[in-house]
C-alpha cells in the first residue's frame, strides 16, 4: 500500500476547510492545510464578518437621528471612514490570527501557499514543497464575477475592493440585485453617500418572497437609494477621480465610484484538477460532489463554495464537519441542505426560511398566508418612516409553517430561532399556542390570526 506525506491535505483556509482540518485532526489524522492569502477566507476577511462591522457602524446615523423624538440632543455627528477601516482591519487581523492559531492547536500543520494538484494523490505548494496525501479536500471557495466584456470594466470595483478604499464616496453607482449589491447600498446609503443601484430584472432579491421584495425595495427607497430596474451597466468612463456610467437605456450617471455586485464563481480554475479526474458539475460550474461531499475520486472531496450548493458559510461548515467525522471518525452524517434560515443585512433586515408564497403553492394544494406590516413601536417616538413586514406560509393541509418571511429590525435574529421551529415541523396552532412576548416585534409571529390569503388548488388541476 502506498505511503502518504499526509492523511488529508485541504486546499483553503476559509470557514469550512479550516472546520474540516480541525475535526480530521481530532480524529487522529495527519492534516496539512495550504492558503494561498488569508487564513479565514471570504466570510471572516472579506465577507460577512467584515461587512457586518460596516452594517453596524451605517447603522449608528439612524440611531443619531432617531434619538431626537427621544428627547435627544446630539450635537452635529461626524464620521471618519479611515478610522472605521483601521479598526475593522484590527478586527479581522486578529481573528487570522486566531483561525491560524485554532488549527495548529489541533494538530494540523498551516501552510501560506497555493497548492495545485499533479494528479489525484500529489500536490505541488508554491513553497516548492511536494505533498502526496491520502485524502484531499478542496474548499478553495468561489471569487466575485468581473462582468468581463463591458468597456472600461477596469474602473469597476468589487465586494473584494470594497472593504479597502481610501475614502468613502460620496456618490456610488452599485449593479446587483442580491445580497451583496443590497447589503453595500444600504451600507453607503448609511453613511451618508449617493446610491444608485442597477438592478437587470424587474425587481431586487429574485428567488425571495415576493412581498418580501416589494416591501424592502420600498424601505431602502424611503432610505435615499435610487433602485432603477430593467436596466444594466453598459460602459463605465473614468475622467480624473470621477466616474460615468452608461446604461442599457441610454441614460448615465456621475459617481465617485462604481461596483459591481453580479454573483459568485467558484474557484476551480488553475488547481491542476486536469490532473485528478474530478468532474465540473455542468449545471453550475462547480465541483460536482454526492451529497456526502465526495467528487468523481473518491479520495477527493470539495466543500463550501467551491462545490456552488448553498453558498453560506454554515453551510460550508457543516460539510467540512460532516466530511471529516465521515471519513476519519466513522460517523457519516449526510447534510441537511433544507430550509436553511438566510438574512440579507440590508436596512431594513430581511430574514427568511423555508419555502417563499410561490414555491408552497407550486408545492401544496392548499396553502394559507398570515401576513402582517406595522409600524415598530420605536417609529412613533423618533418620527422615521418604516414599517415591519411578517410573513408566515402554511401547508393548509398539515397546518405546517412551512416559510417565515421577515423585514425589519432583528429579522436575522428572529430567523435564526424560527428555523428551529420551521425544522422541528411545527404548525400554525404551536405558533397560536405559544404564549406573546410583549411588547416585541416578534410577538405578531405568534398572534397573526386571521388569514391574509388562502389558496386551494382544484382537485383537477
Ligand atoms: P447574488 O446571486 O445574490 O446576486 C447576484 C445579482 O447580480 C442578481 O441580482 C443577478 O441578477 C445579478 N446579475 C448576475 N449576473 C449579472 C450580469 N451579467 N449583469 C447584471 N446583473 C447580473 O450574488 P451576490 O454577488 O450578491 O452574492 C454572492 C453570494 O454570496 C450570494 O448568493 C450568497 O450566497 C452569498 N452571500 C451571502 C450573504 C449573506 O448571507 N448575508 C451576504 C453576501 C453574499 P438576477 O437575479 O437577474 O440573476
Amino acid at each position: 500500500m502506498a505511503e502518504f506525506d499526509v492523511d488529508l491535505f485541504v486546499i483553503g483556509g476559509g470557514s469550512g476547510g479550516v472546520r474540516a482540518a480541525r475535526i480530521a485532526a481530532g480524529h487522529g489524522a495527519k492534516v496539512m492545510i495550504a492558503e494561498e492569502y488569508r487564513m479565514g477566507g471570504t466570510c471572516v476577511i472579506r465577507g460577512c464578518v467584515p461587512k457586518k462591522l460596516l452594517v453596524y457602524a451605517s447603522h449608528i446615523q439612524h440611531e443619531i437621528e432617531d434619538a431626537a423624538g427621544f428627547g435627544w440632543t446630539i450635537p452635529s455627528a461626524t464620521f471618519d471612514w479611515p478610522t472605521l477601516i483601521a479598526n475593522k482591519d484590527r478586527e479581522i487581523a486578529r481573528l487570522e490570527a486566531a483561525y491560524t492559531t485554532n488549527v495548529e492547536k489541533s494538530g494540523a500543520r498551516v501552510v501560506k501557499a497555493r497548492a495545485v494538484f499533479e494528479g489525484p494523490n500529489t500536490l505541488r505548494l508554491s513553497t516548492g514543497e511536494t505533498v502526496t496525501a491520502k485524502y484531499v479536500l478542496i474548499a478553495t471557495g468561489g471569487a466575485p464575477n468581473h462582468g468581463a466584456g463591458i468597456p472600461g470594466i477596469e474602473h469597476v470595483i468589487s465586494s473584494n475592493e470594497v472593504f479597502h478604499l481610501p475614502q468613502l464616496p460620496k456618490r456610488i453607482v452599485i449593479q446587483g440585485g442580491g445580497y451583496i449589491a443590497l447589503e453595500f447600498a444600504c451600507i453607503f446609503a448609511g453613511f451618508g453617500s449617493d446610491v444608485t443601484l442597477i438592478y437587470r430584472g424587474d425587481n431586487i432579491l429574485r428567488g425571495f418572497d415576493e412581498d418580501v421584495r416589494t416591501h424592502v425595495r420600498a424601505e431602502m427607497e424611503k432610505n435615499g437609494i435610487a433602485i432603477l430596474t430593467g436596466c444594466t451597466v453598459a460602459r463605465v468612463d473614468k475622467h480624473g477621480s470621477e466616474f460615468t456610467t452608461h446604461l442599457s437605456n441610454g441614460s448615465s450617471i456621475a459617481s465617485d465610484q462604481v461596483m459591481f455586485a453580479i454573483g459568485r464563481h467558484p474557484a476551480v480554475a488553475n488547481l491542476g484538477l486536469e490532473t485528478t479526474g474530478v468532474a465540473i458539475n455542468p449545471k453550475n460550474g462547480g465541483i460536482a460532489v454526492d451529497s456526502f461531499s465526495k467528487t468523481s475520486v473518491p479520495s477527493i472531496y470539495a466543500i463550501g463554495d467551491v462545490t456552488h450548493r448553498t453558498n453560506l458559510t454554515p453551510v460550508a461548515i457543516r460539510e467540512g464537519h460532516a466530511f471529516a467525522d465521515a471519513v476519519f471518525g466513522q460517523r457519516t452524517v449526510e447534510v441537511d441542505h433544507s430550509n436553511i434560515p438566510t438574512a440579507v443585512f440590508s436596512q431594513p433586515e430581511v430574514g427568511t426560511v423555508g419555502l417563499t408564497e410561490t414555491e408552497a403553492r407550486a408545492k401544496f394544494s392548499h396553502v394559507d398566508i398570515y401576513k402582517t406590516s406595522f409600524r415598530p413601536m420605536k417609529a412613533t417616538m423618533s418620527g422615521r418612516d418604516t414599517r415591519v413586514l411578517m410573513k408566515l406560509v402554511v401547508d393548509g393541509t398539515t397546518d405546517r409553517v412551512v416559510g417565515c418571511h421577515i423585514v425589519g429590525d432583528g429579522a436575522a435574529e428572529m430567523v435564526q430561532v424560527l428555523g428551529i421551529a420551521v425544522r422541528m415541523k411545527a404548525t400554525k396552532a404551536d405558533f397560536d399556542a405559544t404564549m406573546a412576548l410583549h411588547p416585541t416585534a416578534a410577538e405578531e409571529l405568534v398572534t397573526m390570526r386571521t388569514v391574509s390569503a388562502r389558496y386551494v388548488r382544484e382537485a383537477a388541476e
